[in-house]
């Protein structure tokens, strides 16, 4: 596990969890947990799986993503499988799954993740709540595939998965609560050029100049798709807070705020949905 570190630490100088990566990935070569080469630290390794080592190292060493390699990732509570087609759950948007699962109502509820990508947000919200039923869009073919994979690894039989564009093949229906994490990257953004975003989908990642294409799009049309006082919950970049906030009021929503993510920086807004001229909205 030092060579793979060492070799890591000078292909990736700017990348400071090559010893963490190197040990997922020794770990994903034995077809073992982490916690058994802490168990075991002193076992030999057999020939095929120190191939598949040194093959691993190589190709993190090139910049591919860990997760992309192994084809895992945890996300919340689930382990999910990854690929190129799909943006790599991150620990920020745990946050997103926080703040949805603080707003539905206590009992049975319907929801919609737009731009599910690995089913992710949709699964986790499933998993916690097993009286709700939860429908997760993607307009990408292999998504969708992917979603309904990870759906049933982890035995959630209350999400269904549709390919979509945004509302497109939803036409008609209303749920308690949307939640997206979409593109909000900006086209030409430099960060697009540092580390794992590099091997990930622009179609997952970037959403027009200013990254606020999606977001826009959504939030002009999610009132016709949700319930009365239904919610509105979208991931953003941390810059973004104050004109997510501008859209959703504009649009039409109330109780519009924005929380932080597990670093601090400003990442989820969203708002209740209060269709115009109804009373119980205006006495709010
Ligand atoms: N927050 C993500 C990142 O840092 C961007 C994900 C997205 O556009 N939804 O790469």
């Amino acid at each position: 596990m030092s060579w793979g570190t060492a070799t890591l630490t000078s292909a990736l100088p700017e990348n400071d969890a090559s010893a963490l990566d190197a040990r997922v990935l020794l770990a994903s070569a034995l077809q073992r947990s982490v916690t058994y080469l802490y168990t075991w630290p002193d076992k030999a390794i057999g020939s095929t799986e120190l191939h598949r080592y040194q093959r691993y190292i190589a190709q993190r060493g090139q910049g591919t993503p860990v997760a992309y390699i192994t084809g895992q990732r945890d996300f919340w509570s689930l382990s999910l499988q990854v690929s190129p087609a799909t943006l790599i759950p991150r620990p920020d948007t745990e946050t997103l799954v926080e703040q949805a699962l603080l707003r539905l109502p206590t009992g049975p509820a319907t929801i919609c993740d737009l731009g599910t990508g690995t089913g992710a947000v949709a699964l986790a919200i499933a998993s916690e709540r097993p009286d709700c039923q939860i429908l997760a869009i993607d307009v990408v073919a292999e998504a969708v595939e992917l979603a309904n994979s990870n759906a049933q690894a982890n035995n959630l039989t209350n999400v269904t998965v549709l390919q979509s564009s945004w509302f497109a093949n939803i036409q008609g229906q209303q749920f308690d609560m949307l939640v997206s994490n979409p593109p909000y990257v900006e086209n030409l953004s430099p960060y697009l050029k540092q580390g794992d975003v590099r091997f990930e989908p622009a179609s997952a990642l970037t959403a027009g100049s200013d990254g606020l294409d999606d977001i826009r799009y959504i939030v002009q049309h999610a009132g016709n798709y949700l319930t009365a006082q239904g919610w509105l919950l979208l991931e953003h970049g941390y810059t973004q807070g104050p004109a997510v906030r501008t859209l959703l009021q504009e649009a039409g929503f109330i109780q519009v705020s924005t929380v932080n993510d597990l670093s601090g920086q400003p990442r989820i807004s969203g708002g209740q949905w209060c269709a115009k001229g109804q009373v119980v909205c205006r006495s709010q």
